[in-house]
């Protein structure tokens, strides 16, 4: 049994500004996917990966010049994130979609969790891991078949012609796609309701995308724990676990 959070007045003023929303967009970020036990890189780390800076390691330079360490550091990451399952959190989301409450959403996440839970119209910002594409001709490998891809060297190359087989996320270094970042800013414009969860908003461009709404006179709604920028210009925020306040939301809207 999962824990229940008891209905607050802030949950039902969220259920009733998802009611009347026209148009309500969801924001997420990498406290969505906790419960599934995948860590957010930016709280400390214990263990293994501990000395090591994803910013400076999971980098585009990293990737051309150093494969090895790249994927020396990438490769078990990747497994780990193949194995992991949606949670109550993402299954939510989705329904939201499925009932029409929410329009769309975007996320910063790779793990492919939203779509794996149902979500369709999903924007994944900073791509996933879901496929992987050849630098050199372009072929393109499910998650799946990336672990026949790997020489000797413990480096990912194209099954076609050699070339250098690069998962299709942004690296650091790496702007986001063009295309990704204007159908979430289309999605921000035309929402009257932006919901953000476990995302301390701070990483851009992402994290300009609840102002969006807001200049446009839209209201924005926080589920995450911890600070944001837009604490106060937020409707509500809600603090508790994601998993369990987004149950809880489901059980208001009822
Ligand atoms: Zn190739």
């Amino acid at each position: 049994m999962e824990r229940q959070v008891a209905i607050s007045s802030e949950l039902e003023c969220l259920a009733e500004l998802l009611g009347r929303a026209r148009s309500a967009v969801a924001l997420t970020g990498a406290g969505v996917s906790v419960p599934s036990g995948i860590p957010d890189f930016r709280t400390p780390e214990t263990g293994l990966w501990a000395k090591v800076d994803p910013m400076e390691v999971a980098h585009i330079d990293v990737f051309e010049h150093e494969p090895e360490r790249f994927w020396s550091y990438y490769r078990p990451r990747f497994e780990v994130l193949g194995d992991k399952q949606p949670n109550r959190a993402h299954e939510v989301l989705a329904e939201l979609e499925r009932r029409g409450l929410i329009e769309g959403l975007i996320t910063q996440n790779i793990d492919r969790l939203h779509r794996a839970a149902g979500s369709k119209n999903v924007v994944e910002v900073h791509g996933s891991i879901e496929t992987s594409s050849c630098r050199t001709c372009a072929a393109s490998f499910e998650l799946e078949e990336m672990d026949g891809l790997f020489d000797e060297r413990g480096v990912a190359v194209c099954s076609v012609c050699r070339g250098a087989v690069k998962p299709d996320v942004v690296l650091f270094g790496e702007l986001l796609p063009e295309s990704a970042m204007a159908r979430a800013s289309e999605l921000a414009e035309r929402a009257d309701l932006i919901l953000c969860v476990g995302s301390s908003l701070a990483v851009y461009p992402v994290a300009g995308l609840p102002q969006v709404t807001l200049d446009r006179g839209g209201r924005l709604a926080i589920i995450t724990k911890g600070a944001t920028p837009y604490d106060a210009d937020a409707e509500l925020k809600l603090e508790g676990e994601v998993d369990e306040e987004l149950a809880a939301l489901l059980a208001a809207l009822g």
